[in-house]
C-alpha cells in the first residue's frame, strides 16, 4: 500500500455541516434579494432537490462547473418564487461554505497516521479547482494533502474512472498500491474498481448496508482506515 485517497463531501467534512451551509447560502440569498418573508428551510429543500437531480444525470459524465449547475438550480427554484438570484451567489457559496464546513472529528489524526505510515495522501473530488482549494484552506487542512484532484482537472465526474486514473498518475502508484475513501457506493467505490483500486466505505449509522457489496471494506469512523491499510502493508 502506497497511496490512500479520500472524497470530500460526506467523507472528509459532514453532511451535516453542508446542510448547515447550504441552508446559510438560502438565507443570503434570500436576504440579498430581499425576500425574508419566505421560508429558507422550504427553499433549501427545494434547491437540495433540483441540485441532486441534476448531479445525478451528471454521474460519470464529462465534467462541467460546479458553480453552473448550482447557480442553475437556485435560479430554478427564485424563478417558482418570483426573485432574481444575487449576482455573487458563486462568492456567496464558497464564502458560506469555509464559515459552516466541519471536519469530522477524526479526520486529522486519519491523514496524520496515514502519513506517519509513509503514504502518500490524496483527495480526489467532485468539484471546481476554485471550491476545493479556498474550503481545504479554510479548515486548515490544504498543505497535509500531497495531491488534490478534482473532476474539473481531470475532464468527467465520478464515477468515471478518469479523475481515479489521474489521481494515481500524480501520485506516481498503481492502482493495486491506493485505496479509496468515500461515503457513496455508487461513485466512489464502483469508480475506484474500475481501475483497480480498493475501496473503503464511511457509513456511520450504517444506512447504505444494501450498497456494501461495491465496496471492499466499510467503517463507521475515518480513524477505523488506519488499522485496514496496516493490515494491508502487513504490519
Ligand atoms: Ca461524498
Amino acid at each position: 500500500m502506497k497511496a490512500v485517497f479520500f472524497d470530500f463531501v460526506g467523507t472528509l467534512i459532514t453532511k451535516e455541516g453542508e446542510n448547515v451551509t447550504h441552508q446559510n447560502i438560502v438565507r443570503e440569498v434570500l436576504r440579498k434579494a430581499g425576500r425574508e418573508d419566505l421560508d429558507y428551510v422550504k427553499l433549501w429543500e427545494e434547491y437540495e432537490a433540483e441540485s441532486s437531480a441534476m448531479f445525478k444525470e451528471l454521474a460519470g459524465k464529462p465534467y462541467v462547473k460546479i458553480r453552473d449547475v448550482d447557480t442553475e438550480a437556485i435560479r430554478k427554484v427564485a424563478e417558482r418564487y418570483g426573485f432574481t438570484v444575487p449576482e455573487d451567489f458563486w462568492e456567496i457559496s464558497i464564502v458560506t461554505h469555509e464559515r459552516y464546513g466541519q471536519l469530522f472529528p477524526d479526520a486529522v489524526e486519519t491523514i496524520n497516521a496515514l502519513k506517519d505510515l509513509g503514504l502518500h495522501v490524496g483527495i480526489v473530488t467532485d468539484s471546481d479547482n476554485d471550491y476545493i482549494e479556498a474550503h481545504l484552506k479554510a479548515l486548515g487542512i490544504y498543505d497535509l494533502f500531497d495531491s488534490i484532484t478534482t473532476s474539473e482537472d481531470a475532464g468527467f465526474y465520478k464515477p468515471h474512472e478518469m479523475p481515479f486514473r489521474l489521481a494515481l498518475e500524480r501520485a506516481g502508484v498503481e492502482a493495486s498500491e491506493a485505496l479509496y475513501v468515500g461515503d457513496n457506493p455508487a461513485k466512489d467505490c464502483v469508480g475506484a474498481k474500475k481501475v483497480g483500486m480498493m475501496s473503503v466505505l464511511l457509513d456511520p449509522n450504517g444506512g447504505k448496508r444494501e450498497l456494501w457489496g461495491d465496496c471492499d471494506f466499510v467503517v463507521s469512523k475515518l480513524s477505523e482506515v488506519v488499522e485496514i491499510v496496516k493490515g494491508l502493508m502487513g504490519k
